[in-house]
């Protein structure tokens, strides 16, 4: 792979043993559509190794062997390309980046990062806004990240919004971050000008400790994407701008309560669809729908019917993702019984009980958030949240097994 900036502007070229069809660090496989992209409103002169980065957080999934940047990065990046992904990187001969102070928020304005935002009242936020991509024809106009960008503005908070076309260099399954890092490409080369150490990121106990979605759905302490002692840990820290994860250690049962008590409730939007709020029928409205009823317990309130298509995987079996909170929904919200979910109802024995450890904080996630954030993040857990037993952080590690 061979890489080249202009300005906020990425050029990539294969090489042959490089793959159209690569795998992100998730295992998903995900298909090339364009070769360039870029960000918008990021410096020109930020560290090389914030270059690097930044460009591996889109081209990872399509490089075999080795990849060669247009200015020399650190032996520390190369080091860490080497022993997190095998990959031959360079050309080498800068100094590494000494790390910043501040600590940003990578602000997507959905529940948990609402949540994230609240364990760090002062921290300023960089939101990344999905343009369209010149050569790329947009399929996707429903997905509306204008009114996101927009509800960020509306925090109060210090803001940077970095837009972006660098979505759609993935063509399959469609637009979207080739790794889940490049949400995080615009904050990298934003990283001398904001004076980062940190970089932080809505990720929950789900995504963080439990394989998350559409990964494993079992205890994962060696998580590749979100663990410091990982492949991408280990790189970010190589540039000085640590991963953090504030809410690392709570379920989005907690993110959610956390949201709707914060100060920015007004701005949380998890929905990509909706204009003037969330529209209530897709497949992540309803799966919030479900979190959000059973956090403030209430019956079940969605349109949606049993014959629509984001409704028939509640008909099936599982395995969920996200399904530790199925099963904390399922035991806490009335009249369940009566609503599409009543077919999942016969798979699970859940009960308030065997969920109550999706109330509390998993304390290993503190442990791991990097001085000199560690304290604030544990003393906010410690009061807003409580943490897990230890029989309750036994249910956290044996998830799965
Ligand atoms: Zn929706």
């Amino acid at each position: 792979m061979r890489v080249t900036w202009t300005g906020g502007e990425l050029t990539f070229r294969l090489d042959l043993e490089d793959e159209i069809t690569g795998k992100a660090a998730d295992e998903h496989p995900v298909k090339l559509a364009t070769n360039s992209c870029a960000i918008g409103g990021v410096p020109d002169d930020a560290h090389p190794d914030l270059f690097a980065v930044a460009a591996w957080t889109i081209v990872a999934p399509w490089t075999r062997k080795r990849i060669t940047f247009d200015r020399a990065i650190s032996e520390r990046v190369a080091e860490a390309l080497r022993q997190g992904w095998g990959i031959e990187a360079g050309p080498v001969g800068a100094e590494p980046r000494t790390a910043g102070r501040t600590l940003a928020i990578s602000y997507s304005g959905g529940a948990d990062s609402v949540a994230a935002a609240a364990v760090y009242p002062e921290a300023p936020f960089v939101h990344f806004q999905r343009v369209p991509h010149r050569r790329v024809p947009n399929r996707w106009p429903h997905y509306r990240s204008d009114v996101l960008a927009k509800l960020a503005e509306q925090t109060g908070r210090e803001l940077t919004t970095v837009t972006s076309d660098l979505e759609f260099t993935l063509a399959e399954p469609r637009p979207g971050y080739p790794e889940h890092h490049a949400v995080a490409a615009g904050a990298l080369l934003l990283a001398d000008r904001m004076d980062l150490g940190g970089l932080a990121f809505g990720y929950e106990l789900g995504s963080r400790w439990l394989g998350g979605d559409r990964y494993l759905l079992r205890f994962t302490p060696d998580n590749p994407m979100w663990a410091p002692h990982g492949a991408w840990g280990r790189l970010f820290a190589a540039t000085g701008v640590h991963i953090v994860l504030p809410v690392g250690g709570v379920s989005e049962a907690v993110t959610m309560r956390l949201a709707l008590n914060s100060e920015l409730k007004d701005q949380v939007r998890w929905c990509l669809r909706g204009t003037d709020g969330p529209c209530r029928t897709c497949g992540k409205c309803l799966y919030k729908e479900l979190i959000q009823a059973a956090v403030e317990r209430r019956p079940l309130d969605t349109p949606l019917s049993a014959d629509r298509p984001v409704v028939r995987k509640w008909l099936r079996p599982p395995p969920y993702g996200g399904q530790e909170m199925i099963e904390y929904g399922l035991a806490r919200v009335p009249g369940i019984e009566r609503t599409i979910f009543a077919k999942a109802l016969d798979h699970f024995d859940a009960t308030e009980e065997s969920t109550s450890w999706l109330d509390h904080c998993y304390p290993p996630a503190i442990d791991e958030i990097p001085q000199p954030w560690r304290d604030t993040a544990a003393a906010f857990m410690s009061e807003q949240v409580g943490l897990m037993s230890a029989d309750e952080t036994q249910r956290v590690e044996t998830w799965g097994m």
